[in-house]
């Protein structure tokens, strides 16, 4: 399909959640022309939006700091890169007091665990992750001089020599290409390939798609969060973990308090706690004994919701949240294409197998600007990006009136069946036979949206890495918990990087 030469940037940074928007802002701020593509309206769209706000951080103090560090670490079980972890620890606490430079309505308390503030905490008041990114798009249009490209879907880097060159961008059926000396991959995670998710429908893994077909390997992709603190019924609403400290309690269909036996109760690693709410046959939200002016003040829609439902029993399930894995992260954000940087979920390699509640959002505000200088730096180094080509050919398939939901659907519901919190060797080798299927029935189709489409390809590579890289490691390791592998194994200590082709392991003392 011909695709027209649409704009020429410094800097492209791909994506509208915090993440690239922190790239965007500080790639101009290093004086570059920067465009921020976003397939949805920027600050309007991803899990930045629909997030609860929280940024948990450590302290200025050393012993704090390393307090933060061994439950980090016990989080992600060991396989965290430790280099990433250090920057975050030793920028986090500076980047988020930064954030209100934006007019970001952050409230600031310290988390006091045993009488140790074991990390502070920066939320907003209500816990919406859209006082942030509301008036974070505002500070774009009003004090930068950021060109906001809102409803360009990013299809595929263009490559040359190694160097990245720019991108292919969809909007309404047309295909464009962008030009940029340097991008940003800012695309957010993948829950969306689930059946069950607490993420938005955007997030259908483009990045890693995207860089996979760019010849990037993907590592730790086996460890998806699953979420679970969200009731689907008799209203859709996410819970925050703090709630359980102030009387509320999760019980299963026999009226139950089935996390009674863990030292945490329900405030237990998210993936044990998904784990056990997985194995009961229902789980209900007790709020009884909970207190209502920590309600009322902290959570007032679950608050208007008890009004609301007065006697109606408020059901919770786990859900796919996080993606752990993704393109290999580095302390500068580059990427094994120069001139390609990255930043928040779309990376992997920070949370190891498991990651703590509330360090997403911290790590999109210090590696957001460390992605966006980065790359600023590395387009003032480069020559003016050439007008060589006004057209460009890229291969779509034959337009049709065919619709691709069913491979969609298809996908999502083996994802959640077969992929999700308890795994096998037997689910995932048909797992991976069934992706393989749904590859070849896509390739058949003449859509009628390419978008969907093009989204849809996305969703098959990545949940391809997913379950290739679940398959392979023969062990349960924090997210990741095989039926058949029940306990953790020293020797599996390291990361599976995959290609969407092949697979290798790195131990950890390898790195
Ligand atoms: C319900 C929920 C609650 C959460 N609460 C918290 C919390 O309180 N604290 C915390 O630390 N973490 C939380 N998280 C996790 C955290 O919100 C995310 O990890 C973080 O916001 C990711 O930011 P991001 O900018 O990398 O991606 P996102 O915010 O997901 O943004 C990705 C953006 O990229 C765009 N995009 C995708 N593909 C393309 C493409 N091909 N072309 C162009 N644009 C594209 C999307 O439309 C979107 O705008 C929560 C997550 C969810 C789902």
């Amino acid at each position: 399909m011909e695709t027209k030469k649409l704009c020429c940037a410094d800097v492209l940074v791909v994506g509208g959640g915090l993440a690239a928007m922190y790239a965007a802002v500080h790639a101009a701020k290093a004086g570059q022309k920067v465009v921020l593509l976003s397939k949805k309206k920027a600050g309007l769209s991803g899990a930045s939006l629909v997030s609860m706000s929280v940024h948990r951080f450590a302290p200025h103090a050393q012993t704090h700091r390393d307090e933060y560090i061994r439950n980090f670490m016990a989080s992600g079980k060991g396989i965290n890169d430790p280099g990433l972890l250090r920057k975050l620890v030793m920028e986090g606490a500076r980047q988020v007091e930064a954030l209100r430079e934006y007019g970001l309505p952050l409230h600031f308390k310290t988390m006091d665990f045993k009488g140790e503030p074991e990390a502070y905490l920066a939320c907003c008041a209500p816990k919406s992750g859209r006082l942030l990114t509301c008036p974070m798009r505002h500070y774009i249009e009003t004090k930068t001089g950021v060109a906001i490209m809102d409803g360009y879907m990013a299809v595929d880097l263009t490559l040359q020599d190694g160097q990245v060159k720019g991108l292919i961008a969809e909007k309404d059926q047309l295909l464009y290409a962008i030009e940029a000396k340097a991008v940003v991959l800012a695309t957010g995670g993948a829950g969306y390939i689930y059946e069950s998710t607490s993420n938005t429908s955007d997030l259908t893994g483009d990045g890693y798609a995207m860089a996979v077909r760019a010849g990037l390997e993907l590592r730790d992709m086996e460890f998806v969060q699953f979420y679970p603190y969200r009731v689907y019924t008799p209203v859709q609403f996410d819970i925050f973990p703090d709630i359980f400290a102030y009387g509320a309690r999760f019980l299963n269909e026999k009226g139950e308090r089935f996390m009674e036996a863990y030292p945490k109760k329900e405030q237990e690693n998210r993936d044990v706690l998904a784990r056990c709410m997985f194995r009961q046959a229902e789980v209900a939200l007790d709020l009884s004994g909970c207190d209502p002016v920590y309600l009322e003040k902290e959570c007032p829609n679950i608050f208007e919701a008890c009004h609301k439902f007065r006697g109606r029993r408020f059901l919770a399930r786990p859900v796919a949240h996080f993606m752990m894995g993704g393109i290999p992260l580095k302390a500068d954000c580059a990427t094994g294409i120069r001139g390609l940087y990255c930043c928040g979920e779309v990376s992997g390699g920070l949370h190891g197998a498991n990651r703590m509640a509330g360090s997403a959002l911290t790590e999109t505000s210090v590696f957001g600007p460390a992605a966006g200088i980065r790359a600023a730096e590395f387009a003032a180094g480069c020559k003016a990006v050439g007008a060589a080509r006004d057209t460009f050919d890229y291969d779509v398939p034959e337009p049709g009136r065919e619709d691709v939901t069913e491979v969609r659907q298809a996908l999502r519901k083996m994802m959640w069946s077969s992929v999700s919190l308890m795994r096998t060797e037997s689910a995932l080798g048909e797992a991976c036979r069934e992706i393989e299927r749904l590859e070849q029935r896509l390739l058949q189709t003449r859509p009628a949206d390419l978008r969907r489409w093009f989204e849809c390809r996305n969703m098959l590579v990545t949940a391809k890495c997913v379950a290739d890289s679940a398959m392979l490691r023969n062990e349960s390791r924090g997210a990741h918990a095989r039926e058949d592998y029940p306990a953790e194994d020293p020797a599996w200590t390291g990361s599976i990087y995959s290609n969407g082709k092949s697979l290798r392991f790195v131990r950890e003392e390898d790195r």
